[in-house]
Parts: C-alpha cells; structure tokens; sequence
C-alpha cells in the first residue's frame, strides 16, 4: 500500500516527514502502542505521538484507550485506517478534476494580460482597473496568447480522470 505514489502523495501531506512513514509502515504491521512504535523505527516518542494524533486529526487513524489495571495508566492502542485513505485520494482526485474544470472554463472565457518582467497577470477586468499597467514595475502589460495554457490544463483533466478512473474501480473491489 505505501509503495503507492497517490498513497505516499495523500501520507505526506499529513505526515510532512517522510521518514515518518515508518510510523504508518508499523501501523499497518499491527503494532499498535506507541512507545513501541518508536523503538521500532527508532523516532523520538514524542514525534511519534505527534504524527499520530495528525493521522487521526485527518480521519486516517483511530485509537482506544484501556486503563492498565495494576498501573492505573492510560495505554492506547492505534489503528490506521486504510479504507479512508482510499476513499480520500478518491475524493480529492475528483474535487481536482472539478476545480482543473473550473480553471479551464475561465482561461477560454477570457483574455489575459501579463507583465513583461512576469510580475503580474490579470483578466481583462482586472487589466483595465489597474490601466493596464503593472502594479510593481509600471511597465505596460501585454495580451497574453493562452491556447498552450489551455492545451496544457486540458492534458492535465485527462490524465486526472484516468487516475480517478483507476482509483474508483480499485475501490469498488
Ligand atoms: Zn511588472
């Protein structure tokens, strides 16, 4: 499951800390405390436990907490939750491919104007409130020639719909 690239993109965001991966890695090997966890992969406890509460701060693990009869003490024991995980890429696959939409629909329905040096972009709108000139440098900006730009998002909508396609069909096994 972690040799996945949408797995690992998905884990990242979370984790920030590759190497905290390995924390993920146990979960799914079944260990399921903490502080063994961190002599396993040999992270800081405290780290570990931050990357946990992470992890169920974004719905992907869950845990439960027993009192140790003859301590008194807390022990929780974690569980990662893998079907979350496929149905969020599934999720933010489709609300990428709705919003990559939206962006084409405003890039052919309207014109565009540049700075020289790159400092700014506007449609024409925004061009005409600023007189056409660019707030950081004053220089003039230009029409802007967007067909490639279009090609580009349109390239960019196929192939997001084949990994929707794909991981909706994986799911649904
Ligand atoms: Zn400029």
């Amino acid at each position: 499951m972690l040799n996945d690239p949408l797995v690992q993109e998905l884990l990242n965001n979370v984790v920030k800390d590759e190497e905290n991966l390995k924390i993920v890695e146990c979960l799914l090997n079944g260990t399921d405390k903490d502080e063994e966890i961190a002599e396993k992969t040999g992270i800081k406890l405290n780290i570990v436990r931050k990357v946990l509460y992470k992890l169920y701060d974004a719905g992907l693990a869950s845990y439960k907490r027993s009192k140790d009869p003859e301590t008194q003490w807390f022990t929780y024991s974690w569980e990662f939750d893998s079907d979350e995980v496929s149905s969020q890429i599934e999720s933010n696959s489709k609300n990428m491919i709705k919003s990559l939409e939206k962006l084409l629909e405003y890039e052919k329905n309207n014109m565009f104007f540049v700075c020289p040096e790159n400092h700014s972009r506007f449609d024409f709108d925004e061009a005409a409130e600023k007189g056409f000139l660019c707030p950081e440098c004053g220089d003039e900006v230009k029409f802007e020639d967007n067909h490639k730009l279009i090609e580009k998002i349109k390239e960019e909508i196929e192939s997001c719909k084949e990994t929707y396609d794909l991981v909706k069909s994986n799911n649904a096994k």
